[in-house]
């Protein structure tokens, strides 16, 4: 029996001496369980991952930053604003960027464009009014050399006056400007002398501020760089030594990376010897180690998680043919070479006995409903059924209609669910998926995963266009007995991106186009040419070929001057092309409205088809070569291409008019300029992903998409494909990460990444 106190945190402490009476030793794990009043302890007979003193440095990380020195209320709500919470959180933080404060530069000697730290005393200081009634405040500042002018922008005058007084000495930082011949350094940072201090003295004796290559943090309002680099300072002296390094240095060195604790220290607090640019350009050893480590752990869940699919049973699909050799037949084409690789890639993962996760990836009209319907076919000749989820109803419609038309003349029964289905239609169908009778059905996401009860799925076919989603492809499994998996996606996504996000996916890519099609020609137009553009339109038509007039709005709406497609419709057919047949197609129109709309334009019975982007997933007409986006600076680049991809269908030369007001951002200049140069969905994509950032280019955070800390998919392309390889060659050799070290590395995998990984499914 021994009696022990709990301290204050409720921690409890078991003298070295009294642990061999119970046969404990030092990094054993106990567990205590409540009996009634007493409390047991019972030894784990497993061996712990980490020995004690790992266990303990690892609790120290995570210390809440308000137990640091110096840290009060005010500072811990500040730091709380920048994600920092914990000791681990503020290791993590990185600089954005750095200033040489080797050297103090004398004001002459001041240099403009480059940050640099002088002294000086302050000569006058004012508050000073603009003509157009700005106010900022300004400093004269000289020393024995000459003066400089300090100034703030938005900085309260009155405060400023009180800090900022005639006479006094201080230290200062920033970059200087030159207006004029006047040299002006705005917003510096100041170090406060006491008058008639030594400078250099006491320059020496601060050196988290001076004398070196300093860290520059991300702020927040009501946070200073001082007060930052302080709490910074304190977390790297007391707990850096607490961080493991959870990579092997033989894993490490042959790559020539450097451990965890050290990429951060050298960030923290860079040697002299790291060149200043590189250091801000984030191009350092350092800084490509810590980028490693980050993709390293990402790569790791998604292994893990393909090995464990890789071994899960699944259905070893035959193919005999009994279908898919009558569709061939039937189609008015051959198959590219594009199509037939990918088809057996799908083939071969269906006879295997486990389950398929596969990902096709097809620029707009290179043909995957193809080659979905040939996949769904080799399902249904061996007996099971096939779910085709698409994010919209009227790209369901679409799939239905497309799939339909074949499988009928094959005699394979399709049905069509959709949320606007009621009653006794709705049961029917229903009844048909759930005794069998329905093999192929096809619906919305949420319309599948919802009500529908499968008599023997086979095959899920997830068409997720440019929507990303983990969780759909979760649900479909679940509504078979590991049903084979097939995503679909129209948007092309950059191999980097794509690796990131669907690492456990294999990958399929459909990069060749069915034959005939010639480029679009692609033209940024100003208002100016609008007369030009209905000629060329008017010509089109003259020529027996039709066009496609897009805007980005159904209805006036107050608040824009867009011009509604509905006015727009009524303008273009009475006073523009009177003598052609114009169409209106929009999003708010019932279902059967757009359906007869879509048809006539089909069938050439409209010229021109006025419309929103509801026609972006909707139409394919092949003898429409014309397309006006009107206020084409208003649409994201891939919404650009993918209503550009209906036209240029057929074999007639196809043009693509980007018409815009003029005021254009920086952004939708480079959009559109791409648009002109490329027709390449690919290099689109990545054009994309360069201006919107990964966050953005794939639109949601439940997109799957980690936030990493420093490492960059576009910047670290390279260093991703090197923590690939790395992570894929660890499950190989150590395949459950059963070993010492392996279980080092999953234990800190699920400590980063425990919830997300939840999700997909690997934990
Ligand atoms: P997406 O990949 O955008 O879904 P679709 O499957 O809708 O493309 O195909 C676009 C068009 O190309 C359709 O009209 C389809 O019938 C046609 N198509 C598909 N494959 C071929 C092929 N190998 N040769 C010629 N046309 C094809
Ligand atoms: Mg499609």
């Amino acid at each position: 029996m021994l009696e022990i106190k709990l301290d204050h945190t409720g921690s409890l402490t078991i003298p070295p001496e009294e642990l061999s009476k119970f046969g404990l030793n030092s990094g054993d794990t106990v567990r205590i369980e409540a009996d009634g009043e007493l409390f047991v302890i019972r030894k784990l007979h497993q061996k712990p991952v980490f020995s004690l003193q790992e266990t303990i440095s690892r609790k120290n990380i995570e210390t809440e930053i308000r137990f640091i020195r110096g840290v009060g209320p005010k500072l811990v709500e500040l730091l709380a604003k920048k994600g920092i919470r914990t000791v681990e959180d503020a290791l993590f933080c990185l600089p954005v960027r750095y200033e040489d404060r080797r050297q103090l530069v004398s004001i002459r000697q001041l240099q403009p464009g480059a940050v640099q730290v002088f002294t000086g005393k302050i000569i006058s200081a004012e508050i000073v009014s603009t003509k157009s009634g700005r106010r900022f405040f300004e400093a004269l500042l000289s020393d024995d050399s000459g003066t400089v002018l300090l100034k703030w922008f938005n900085a309260n005058p009155v405060w400023m006056k009180r800090t900022w007084k005639t006479g006094r000495l201080g230290i200062f930082t920033g970059e200087v400007t030159i207006y004029g011949n006047q040299r002006e350094v705005h917003h510096p940072e100041v170090e406060w002398l006491e008058d008639g201090a030594d400078i250099l003295a006491v320059m020496a004796a601060d050196p988290v501020n001076f004398g070196r290559i300093i860290p520059i943090y991300p702020l927040t309002e009501g946070l200073h760089q001082k007060a930052m680099r302080k709490v910074m300072r304190q977390v790297l002296d007391s707990f850096l030594s607490d961080l493991l390094n959870p990579l092997s240095l033989s894993l490490l060195e042959p790559l020539n990376y450097l451990p965890l604790r050290d990429s951060l220290e050298q960030l923290h607090l860079p040697s002299s010897d790291i060149p200043i640019n590189i250091l801000n350009q984030g191009r350092t050893k350092a800084h490509r180690s810590l980028a490693f480590d980050e993709f390293f752990f990402w790569e790791l869940g998604l292994a893990l998680k393909k090995s464990g699919i890789s071994l899960e049973d699944g259905i070893a699909f035959q193919v005999n043919h009994l279908y898919t050799k009558e569709l061939v037949k039937l189609l008015p084409f051959q198959l590219t070479g594009a199509q037939r690789r990918v088809l057996s890639e799908i083939k071969a993962d269906m006879i295997s006995p486990h389950p398929m996760h596969r990902l096709v990836q097809g620029d707009v009209g290179s043909g995957k409903t193809v080659v979905a319907l040939m996949a769904a076919l080799v399902a249904v000749e061996n007996g099971y059924q096939v779910a085709i989820m698409a994010p919209t109803e009227i790209l369901a419609e679409q799939h239905w209609h497309n799939i339909h038309h074949w499988s009928e003349q094959l005699g394979v029964t399709v049905v069509l669910l959709t949320s606007g289905m009621k009653g006794k239609a709705k049961q029917q169908v229903l009844q048909q998926v759930a005794d069998g009778s329905a093999a192929i059905v096809i619906g919305t996401h949420a319309v599948i995963q919802d009500k529908v009860e499968f008599y023997r799925l086979g095959l899920g076919i997830v068409d997720e266009q440019h929507r990303f989603g983990v969780l759909q492809r979760s649900i479909l499994k679940k509504k078979g007995v590991n049903p084979d998996i097939l995503v679909m996606t129209a948007t092309p996504i950059p191999r980097t991106l794509a690796m990131t996000l669907f690492g456990d996916l294999s990958l399929s890519v459909i990069d060749e186009l069915p034959p005939g099609r010639t480029p679009i020609e692609t033209k940024v137009y100003f208002e100016n040419r609008r007369k030009l553009v209905y000629e060329q339109i008017e010509a089109e038509i003259r020529e027996g070929r039709q066009a496609y007039i897009i805007y980005p709005l159904v209805e006036e709406s107050e608040k824009s001057d867009l011009k509604s497609a509905t006015q727009m419709a009524e303008h273009l057919a009475n006073l523009v092309f009177p003598s052609f047949r114009t169409g209106l197609l929009h999003g708010r129109m019932k279902p059967d409205e757009k359906e007869a709309t879509m048809r006539s334009f089909k069938n050439r019975e409209l010229d021109i088809l006025v419309a929103t982007t509801v026609i972006e997933v909707g139409i394919d007409v092949p003898n429409a070569t014309y397309m006006l986006i009107e206020h084409a600076e208003r649409f994201g680049l891939s919404q650009l291409h993918q209503l550009r991809g209906r036209v240029g269908r057929g074999t007639h030369k196809s043009r693509c008019i980007l018409l815009t007001s003029g005021k254009l951002s920086e952004d939708a200049e480079k959009r559109l300029k791409v648009m002109e140069e490329t027709c390449d969905g690919f290099r689109i994509a990545e054009a994309d992903l360069e201006i919107r950032g990964p966050g953005d280019f794939l639109g949601t955070r439940q997109s799957g998409m980690p936030d990493f800390r420093v490492a960059s998919i576009l910047r670290d392309a390279s260093i991703l494909e090197q923590a690939r390889n790395s992570a894929f060659n660890l499950i190989e050799k150590d395949n459950g990460l059963k070993t010492a070290d392996g279980k080092r590395i999953k234990e800190e995998l699920l400590r980063r990444w425990g919830t997300r990984l939840e999700l997909a499914g690997i934990a």
